[in-house]
C-alpha cells in the first residue's frame, strides 16, 4: 500500500485519536503516529460499511479472568502504539477492508457465546461501537482488549473493557489516557504487561495509588521471556499486592508464534 492519501482522511484519523485523548502528550503522540495508522486509508469512503480486519477465529481466551473460556476473537488491522514486546506486530499493517454484515456474520458463526474485539487497536475503527452493541444486542459477551491510550467510553456499556496500562518498559508510557482510570466499569478489567522489576515496582505504586484494586480486577503480566512466572508470583506474595498473576494461556498451550489460535 502505498503511502498517498489524501489529507482529509489523515485530519479525519488523528481528529479521531485527539477526540479519544485527553493529554497534551497524547494529541502528540497522535500527530507523531501518523504513519503508525496509515493502514486506515484502506478504508477511505467505506469508514460506516467496512472494517479493517486481520483475522476472526475461534480459540481459548488466553489472558484476563475469563482465561481458558472457548472465545471468538475479532482481530482488527492496525495499532497507534508500539510496545517493545508486542506480540502481534502482524496487525500493523496485515488486513482486508470487510464490510460490517460479513465481520458481523462471521464473529457470530462459531456457535461460541463469548467474543472478544482486539488488535491491533481496535477502538481505532469507526464501526467498533456499533460491532459491539450488535454482538451484545444478540445477546453475546463481549470483551474488548485495548491498548488505554484511547477513551474507553466509546464502548457501550455492556462490554467488559481489558484496559492496559503501558508501563515504562513497553515505550509507550506516555501514551497512556490515565482519564480511563476513572472511567472504568465494574466488570472491566486493567492490564499491566511487566518488562522487568522496575516496571513491576511502578505498576505497584499505581494500583496503590490509585487504589485500583479497590474498583476493579488487576492484572499483571509478564512479557513474554523478560519476566519469569515464578519471580512475578513471588514480588506480587511478598508485597501481599491484592492483583492477579496473568500469563497468557495460548502460550503454554501452542507454540508462542503461532496465529490464529
Ligand atoms: S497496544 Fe497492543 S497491538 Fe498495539 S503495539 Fe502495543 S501490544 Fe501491540
Amino acid at each position: 500500500m502505498g503511502p498517498e492519501y489524501s489529507a482529509g482522511f489523515v485530519i479525519r484519523v488523528l481528529w479521531f485519536v485527539f477526540r479519544k485523548s485527553r493529554t497534551t502528550s497524547q494529541w502528540h503522540n497522535a500527530v507523531m503516529n501518523e504513519e503508525r495508522v496509515a493502514p486506515m486509508q484502506a478504508l477511505k469512503g467505506r469508514e460506516g460499511t467496512h472494517m479493517l480486519i486481520n483475522e476472526i477465529y475461534a480459540s481459548i481466551q488466553g489472558e484476563s479472568t475469563h482465561a481458558g473460556r472457548p472465545c471468538v476473537f475479532v482481530r482488527t488491522t492496525t495499532c497507534n502504539l508500539r510496545c517493545t514486546y508486542c506480540d502481534t506486530a502482524y496487525a500493523f499493517t496485515q488486513g482486508e477492508a470487510v464490510d460490517y454484515e460479513s465481520v458481523l456474520a462471521k464473529a457470530t458463526s462459531f456457535g461460541i457465546k463469548l467474543i472478544e474485539i482486539t488488535g491491533g487497536e481496535p477502538l481505532l475503527q469507526p464501526l467498533v461501537s456499533r460491532l459491539a452493541r450488535d454482538l451484545l444486542a444478540r445477546g453475546f459477551e463481549v470483551l474488548c482488549e485495548t491498548s488505554g491510550a484511547l477513551d474507553i467510553t466509546l464502548l457501550p456499556e455492556g462490554v467488559k473493557s481489558i484496559v492496559d496500562i503501558k508501563t515504562p518498559g513497553s515505550g509507550e508510557e506516555a501514551a497512556n489516557d490515565y482519564g480511563n482510570l476513572k472511567r472504568l466499569r465494574p466488570h472491566d478489567e486493567v492490564k499491566f504487561v511487566l518488562c522487568s522489576r522496575a516496571d513491576y515496582e511502578w505498576a505497584r505504586d499505581l494500583v496503590r495509588r490509585e487504589k485500583l484494586h479497590e474498583r476493579t480486577t488487576v492484572l499483571f503480566s509478564c512479557a513474554f521471556k523478560q519476566v519469569e512466572p515464578a519471580d512475578l508470583a513471588r514480588w506480587i506474595n511478598e508485597d501481599r499486592l491484592p492483583v492477579r498473576l496473568n500469563l497468557q494461556l495460548h502460550k503454554y498451550i501452542w507454540p508462542p508464534t503461532k496465529r490464529g489460535v
